[in-house]
């Protein structure tokens, strides 16, 4: 049941690498932290809204505020050497041709498609590769409708920044749904569609619509699952926006339908919850039937300590919502800036786990979604062979892997499942699947 509001609207006003100036004038940067945006954003994107400028950063704490870190370029996020080149490029026009080689070949040294995605997970018909569709697990595939394929502002984190860089050989994107209708009819073991981007919920609700429905045309799809960021960068969008209410009615519509609607809800620290409008969107969104899955990844600057977890959990299970995921940050973009060593994450999430109430331990981490699958380190254990970190498939790309543990020697500093040395006890396929042979 839709609940009825009668609030004003608020318009959506993006700000990118155009509007710094203005920004920094309005909140009081410092020229050298609006050079610093301004040269990272030439590499990495950059997009915030009037909501994440005016409610969610705290401008008293900069640079250390988790939302500031969260969405603004910093200084560190490219190596002293990149950063240095793009200053004395950019400090000549001139220099235009050499600046964009420069842009383009830094972007390449970022990993742009971690997990082998542009190869490993696109399928093909006809011999010829389905943009805009990527089918990992057996279960499940992942839609990227291509108006979906920006967000209501960007995190500096995202493993999926080359997608808002402007580069088509670096972007997925489906136009519509009609290819993967046929795929689903020909692959019936697929009960879920994850709908992602970008932020599906960036579309209309008339576009969205238009994606979702012939979905729910295909009986084997049990679950719709959208992967969304706007409840903490644009809750307005489930309540003020102009087609709030009828985006209510779509979800409705997927659950009379029969299908389970799964929101999964990115929220990457505690204040984006601290929000009347974010309280108030997922209330509305539980009161259509979808369910609110919470997720998001462990990065240093943000999140990363046991007591900003147990909050944030803690938090989502009092709006009614499940937390799901931890994960660990891929090796992807401004990697080294973010990451958190695997044995401190795993010293993070039991800390943060064991203080919370049994109705929250539904979350799991530290998880890596990584090329084989999904791997979670249950922990760290000594035995007379020495200290190994404890890891679990969660999810495999092939299911005979799924649920199995294997055992990886200790490091202090590994941030990655192929950093690791696997335990020689380790089963020849989970090795085999893992180190991609
Ligand atoms: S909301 Fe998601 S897709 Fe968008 S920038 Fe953030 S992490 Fe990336």
């Amino acid at each position: 049941m839709t609940i009825q509001l009668e609030l004003p609207t608020e318009r959506f006003r993006a700000y990118g690498p155009r509007q710094i100036d203005s920004i920094a004038s309005r909140f009081g940067l410092s020229d050298e932290m609006r050079e610093t945006i301004r040269r990272i954003s030439l590499v990495l994107p950059f997009r915030v809204n009037e909501y994440v400028l005016t409610d969610l950063i705290d401008w008293d704490r900069i640079p250390d505020d988790p939302i500031f870190q969260l969405t603004f370029p910093q200084h560190g996020m490219l190596t002293a050497a990149d950063d240095r080149e793009l200053a004395e490029l950019a400090a000549d026009p001139a220099n235009a041709l050499r600046l964009k080689a420069a842009v383009r070949d830094i972007r390449g040294r970022l990993n742009p498609h971690p997990s082998g995605q542009m190869d490993l997970n696109v399928p093909s018909r006809g011999g010829r590769p389905m943009p805009g569709i990527q089918h990992k697990y057996r279960e499940t595939v992942l839609y990227f409708p291509g108006q979906g394929q920006t967000c209501h502002a960007y995190c500096t984190y995202c493993f999926r920044w080359a997608q808002f860089v402007g580069d088509p050989e670096l972007r997925f994107a489906a136009a519509d749904s009609a290819q993967l209708v046929d795929y689903l009819g020909e692959h019936p073991e697929v009960s879920d569609v994850l709908v992602t981007g970008g932020d599906p919920m960036i579309m209309s609700t008339a576009r969205l619509r238009a994606h979702l429905e012939p979905l729910l045309r295909v009986p084997t799809v049990r679950t719709i699952r959208i992967g969304t960021k706007s409840p903490a960068y644009w809750p307005q969008r489930f309540v003020t926006d102009p087609d709030a209410d009828d985006v209510l009615r779509l979800f409705e519509q997927v659950v009379d339908g029969g299908r389970q609607l799964a929101v999964m809800a990115h929220f990457s620290h505690p204040r984006e919850l601290d929000s009347d409008r974010t309280r108030t969107a997922l209330r509305r969104i539980r009161g259509t039937g979808a369910v609110i899955y919470c997720q998001a990844p462990l990065i240093a600057h943000v999140n990363d300590d046991a007591a900003t977890w147990a909050q944030l959990w803690r938090a989502e299970l009092a709006q009614g919502a499940v937390p799901y995921y931890l994960f660990v940050e891929r090796d992807t973009g401004p990697h080294n800036y973010f990451k958190v060593p695997l044995a401190r994450a795993v010293a993070i999430f039991a800390e943060a786990y064991r203080s919370l109430p049994g109705l929250a331990r539904t979350v799991r981490g530290p998880v890596m979604s990584a090329t084989p699958g999904k791997v979670v380190v249950d922990g760290v254990e000594t035995t007379a062979d020495g200290r190994h970190f404890r890891l679990r498939m969660l999810q495999a790309r092939s299911p005979a892997l799924v649920g199995r543990p294997f055992r990886a020697r200790f490091s202090d500093d590994a941030g990655w499942l192929d950093e690791l040395e696997l335990a020689a006890d380790t089963p020849r396929d989970l090795a085999e699947a893992i180190r991609g042979e």
